[in-house]
């Protein structure tokens, strides 16, 4: 059997462990530690913008801190992009309120503008004024931040992003990541960098990143002994995982130059193959890390269907996945109200990502090379 290539598999810079033996050495083996601070501080540098940055233990464990923050509580309606992984949405229900789902673009898969601003008037009527967005730079793309800043502001509606996917990428030169009042970040393995399991919240006050911090650690007040006027959650990373994503950051930018090259070396690939199309930026504004590099089929060009292809390539071991499955599609959020036509329901049965990790060597893009010139669209 061919040795497996992976989706996106962990990548590891080098620098990782020396931070890693530094915690043990000095015993901080603890979800506090000086990794914790800098591995913040790394964060904060990158994303340039005047941001706060409070590590925690999953992207997921972020969201959720962000809408409580943002007063989400029993019944409120939040709205979230449709087309996305569901930790997008599940924060929203682990606080009792509802999400409302909204559409994807066609060009950009991100959140529609058009339903977005359909939906709040829509829920307006209704008396449920949103009480939040999420949108999401899915797959590493930005998604239409000029439109969707302008709605949330229009109806003074704060912003989050889920920036999980897309750490690295920029829209008009800005970092995803930093247009929200919240983001979230998330070093899951297989994210573009990685801290095994791990998360961040960007914020934009630095009172937010200590509210963060407080909240991620059990939230104990000022005493003596343990002493809680608020429901606390155990949510802060590791100072070991801490490690591993200080050394990660130093090699970001390599990673995020890595995976574009994928995305090069798929365009290529395919730029015969009418019956193809490799999801790209669609002009000089977008700048995408290109976490995954992302097809279409087009059903009028060719009968193949996306699982026809997945299982060419496994029988190759090659990973590959098909899109996310959106939201209003999903059972555990049937009765969620959603504004939109098709878009996302489209995309998911077009789409498969492609192998796009920043470690895949020449050898595996020549046997997917073989996969691709030997198939019969
Ligand atoms: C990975 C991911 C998350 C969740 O991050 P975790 O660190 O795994 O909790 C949230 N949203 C999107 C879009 C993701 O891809």
């Amino acid at each position: 059997m061919k040795s497996k290539i992976w989706l996106s598999s962990p990548h590891m810079g080098g620098g990782e462990m020396k931070y890693v033996q530094e915690a043990f050495d000095q015993n901080w083996v603890a979800p506090l530690g000086k990794n914790v601070d800098e591995f913040e501080v790394a964060i904060e540098k990158f994303l340039i913008k005047d941001k706060f940055v409070a590590a925690l233990s999953s992207g997921t464990a972020a969201l959720h801190l962000a809408l409580i923050q943002l007063g989400i509580g029993y019944g409120d309606e939040v709205i979230c992009q449709s087309f996305t992984f569901s930790a997008s949405a599940n924060p929203i229900k682990y606080l009792g309120a509802n999400p409302v789902f909204v559409d994807s673009d066609e060009v950009n898969w991100n959140m529609s503008p058009a339903y977005l601003e359909k939906a709040i008037q829509d829920r307006i009527s209704k008396n449920k004024k949103p009480k939040a967005v999420i949108v999401v730079h899915l797959y590493g793309m930005p998604a239409l931040m000029n439109e969707i800043l302008a709605i949330c502001e229009k109806y003074e509606i704060p912003l989050v992003e889920d920036s999980a996917e897309a750490l690295g990428s920029s829209y008009k030169g800005r970092q995803c990541g930093t247009f929200g009042e919240f983001a979230i970040l998330s070093f899951n393995g297989n994210k573009i960098i990685t801290t095994s399991g791990g998360g961040a919240l960007v914020t934009t006050t630095k009172e937010q990143k200590q509210k963060t911090i407080f909240l991620s650690t059990q939230a104990r007040d000022h005493a003596p002994h343990y002493q809680h006027s608020e429901v606390g959650y155990n949510y802060r990373l590791s100072n070991i995982c801490a490690g591993i994503g200080r050394g990660q950051m130093e090699v970001l930018d390599e990673r995020v130059r890595l995976r574009r090259d994928n995305h090069s070396f798929y365009k290529e690939l395919f730029s015969n193959t009418e019956a193809v199309d490799v999801f790209s930026e669609a002009n000089s504004d977008f700048f995408s890390n290109h976490w995954l590099t992302c097809i279409t089929l087009n059903k009028d060009l060719t009968k193949k269907t996306t699982h026809d292809l997945m299982t060419a390539f496994a029988e190759e071991n090659i990973e590959t996945r098909p899109l996310w499955k959106p939201m209003h599609l999903q059972p555990v959020f049937k009765d969620c109200p959603y504004y939109g036509e098709t878009v996302a329901e489209d995309l998911f049965n077009a789409g498969l990502c492609l192998p796009s990790g920043s470690n895949i060597t020449n050898d595996d893009k020549n046997r997917i090379n073989e996969v691709i010139n030997n198939y019969q669209f």
